[in-house]
């Protein structure tokens, strides 16, 4: 029986080719791709330094888990092991926990709840019972993840429906359609890939990496605006882009115009 970290024992296997640029690495570019969670992490901490000051602990572990996930990935596509897998998965899953303890509006939390602590406590519970299951059924994984997204994209809706910003609406339009692109290259990368061979590009993989930060970069935004915004009304929170409004590479971030004392 194989080891959990031998080459090639992961249940799944990408369009890419595998060893056709290196013998140590299994999917070429799905590996190097993962770049973009190294500069994604950095660029959120930078764009954002005015809310760090205010709330460290949430977008720092934002950074560090996105560091993570980088590395697990890296480290999955390059084996394509089952211990690569695993952990590419796990981490991902937990990233979306740290997302939903530190930010879930209070509003929302179910009634037996009575503090954020309490329910920081209620996901690491549920997120332990995640991880141990994903050892006894691997499958069960995915749909997790699918369904933490899916309830993330509803959250999502139900405070647009409540807000007149139109520059909160735009950046949300964006994150949707650049969520939106991410998925159909992970699907067709998944489900079309007879197809992508015939075309000679097998590589959607990849971009995956790429436009799922570029969405994680627009939903970090949304998420830190309506934190500041619930959080600490008074701050005046403002949704502004890098370097400028019409720059071909805009890159979002929260301004805070009147920084008040956090509690
Ligand atoms: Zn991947």
């Amino acid at each position: 029986m194989p080891s959990i970290f031998s080459y090639q024992s992961a249940e799944v296997d990408w369009c890419e080719g595998n060893f056709e640029h290196s013998e140590y690495i299994a999917e070429y570019y799905n590996t190097i791709s993962n770049i973009s969670f190294f500069i994604l992490a950095p660029l959120i901490l930078w764009l954002n330094s005015p809310y760090k000051d205010f709330r460290p602990l949430p977008v720092c572990s934002l950074a560090l888990m996105e560091i993570c996930i980088g590395i697990f990935s890296a480290y999955f596509h390059m084996t394509l092991s089952y211990a690569g897998q695993l952990l590419d998965e796990l981490s991902i899953l937990w990233g979306m926990s740290m997302c939903y303890a530190f930010w879930f509006p209070v509003r929302y939390f179910p009634g037996f709840i009575k503090n954020r602590d309490q329910f920081m406590w209620l996901v690491l519970l549920v997120t332990l019972f995640s991880t141990l299951m994903s050892f006894v059924r691997p499958a069960l994984n995915a749909y997790a993840l699918n369904c933490v997204a899916f309830h993330l994209l509803y959250l999502t809706v139900q405070e647009l429906r409540q807000c007149n910003n139109s520059r909160v609406h735009h950046l949300a339009g964006l994150m949707v359609f650049w969520w939106a692109v991410s998925i159909g290259c992970w699907l067709g990368d998944k489900f079309l890939c007879s197809w992508c061979q015939q075309l000679g590009f097998c590589y959607l993989h990849s971009l995956w990496h790429v436009f799922i930060n570029v969405t994680l970069l627009y939903c970090a935004t949304l998420i830190i605006y309506f934190d500041v915004l619930y959080e600490s009304p008074a701050s005046e929170p403002q949704l502004m882009y890098w370097p400028g409004e019409t720059s071909a590479l805009a890159l979002p971030y929260v301004a805070i115009r009147k920084p008040q004392k956090w509690c």
